[in-house]
């Protein structure tokens, strides 16, 4: 029997209590619940996965209310700069950004050079050289800087809170009729993030990769700390290799020399068969997820 399934994450963060107030909580369910059905309703109409998870990345980097697109983190020069990745699990194509500016779906124009290569990686200047030669959508630095994120930058700049920068990311995987798997990221990185910052989102293997003989997988947290230890290579390599279902081979890469690697980690992934996993060590993983037909979840809390 075919089943299709999406799994989204608006990021993985460890944060104080009150920290996240209850009126942000409550638009990031609107925003999870609004790019859930965005990706559910192409994968229910017999759409592809790649579409899925791009369309309902798309979503999120709408949205304000997460860090990638428009709610971008701003760097330490008050910028967004921002990274995407997508890659398809049936051909292994795969289109990564990184450090783009202006760029309103980074996600739409790592799909452009998914399409039509033969690079798999653009950054900074020649990303948004290639978004003018495709006509992608661009915007002015204000469309990226919300109340919210220019706040969080003079906090930091201005030293006034003792506190660690913040960190988010959005992405998606998806399992499609066809058996076919596919994943996106998108982020604008760590809050005050020096330029030309490279994060795990758009490094393949890294913060994101899927292949159809095993399984997709997006990655959220401390970016430096999931590069380092290939976390969504180390899930496709215990899934593929070890046979370790998928569950358990998310939590045992995310335990993976926890000594020395540690940070905020967080993982979505799917398998062919539609199993789903979302591991993560924080105490906030915003998450949601439908298979098939069955009902559709969405959670911020670890303990939801
Ligand atoms: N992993 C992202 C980065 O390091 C941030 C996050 O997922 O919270 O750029």
């Amino acid at each position: 029997m075919s089943i299709y399934a999406i799994v989204l994450h608006g990021g993985a963060v460890t944060m104080q209590p009150g920290e996240l107030s209850p009126e942000e909580a409550a638009f990031q369910r609107v925003g999870l619940g609004e790019a859930l059905d965005a990706g559910w309703q192409i994968l229910h109409e017999g759409g592809s996965a790649l579409d899925a998870v791009e369309a309902a990345v798309r979503c999120l980097e709408e949205n304000e209310h997460f860090n990638a697109g428009r709610g971008s983190s701003l760097s330490r020069q008050g910028e967004a700069e921002l990274d995407a990745a997508i890659m398809d699990g049936r051909t292994l194509q795969a289109g990564i950004i990184t450090g783009v500016k202006y760029v309103k779906h980074p996600i739409s124009l790592a799909r452009a050079l998914l399409e039509r290569g033969p690079h798999v990686g653009l950054s900074g200047e020649g990303a948004l050289e290639f978004a003018l030669e495709c006509g992608q959508p661009l915007a002015p630095p204000s469309y990226f800087e919300t109340e919210k994120t220019r706040r969080q930058w003079l906090e930091l700049a201005q030293q006034e809170a003792e506190r660690r920068a913040g960190h988010d990311t959005v992405g998606a995987v998806a399992l499609d009729l066809n058996g076919n798997l596919a994943v996106a990221t998108s982020t604008g990185g760590l809050e005050g993030q020096r330029k030309g910052r490279v994060g795990d989102s758009p490094v393949l293997g890294g913060g994101t990769y899927a292949t159809n003989d095993a399984c997709a997988v997006s990655c959220t947290g401390d970016g430096e700390v999931i590069m380092r230890g290939a976390l969504a290579h180390e899930i496709y390599a215990l899934v593929k290799y070890q046979r370790l279902p998928l569950a358990e081979a998310c939590r045992a890469a995310l335990a993976l020399r926890d000594h020395d690697l540690q940070g905020d980690k967080g993982c979505i992934a799917l398998d062919p068969e539609g199993h789903v996993a979302i591991e993560f060590n924080t105490n906030v993983m915003r998450r949601a997820w439908r298979v098939g037909e069955g009902e559709a979840y969405i959670a911020i809390f670890k303990d939801e």
